[in-house]
């Protein structure tokens, strides 16, 4: 298809299509994680221009995706053995909401959007969850 000036505004469902796409081929190949972050950055900017185009169901879905997606790519990184961390003052999971790893020294990131005063929440290594998500302010 030849290149036209303004660009193709893709729809949710083809922009959930693309990142259902590189969650299957990512159990094949690491180098899909380029393609990856791209379907993952189209969607959120999708969400942010227009929260009310997905459904509840779209949000679901692609969080699930975005967590499987997250453990395979992490899945072709070396085996390494990880040192869990104790729960947290509010802490009510011991693993990541969305793709289940649990918590271990990885986690040292906390998000300054959503953290509070009384609770920090910590951003997944691995798929990148944190209580942005969980609020709805970002799709995933
Ligand atoms: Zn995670
Ligand atoms: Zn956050």
């Amino acid at each position: 298809m030849p290149k036209t000036a303004t660009k193709h505004k893709v729809t949710v469902e083809e922009a959930m299509e693309d990142l259902r796409q590189a969650t299957i081929k990512s159990t094949g190949s690491p180098g899909v994680s380029a393609e990856a972050q791209r379907a993952v950055e189209q969607l959120n900017e999708l969400y942010t221009e227009n929260k009310e185009a997905f459904t509840a169901e779209d949000v679901r879905f692609a969080n699930v995706l975005r967590g499987m997606l997250g453990n395979r790519l992490a899945a072709h990184a070396p085996k390494a053995t990880h040192t869990k961390k104790a729960k947290r003052k509010g802490d009510k999971l011991d693993h990541c909401w969305r793709c289940k790893t649990p918590v271990d020294e990885r986690f040292c990131d906390n998000c300054p959007t959503c953290s509070e005063k009384a609770y920090q929440w910590r951003v997944c290594p691995v798929c990148n969850a944190c209580g942005c998500q969980r609020a709805g302010t970002v799709l995933i």
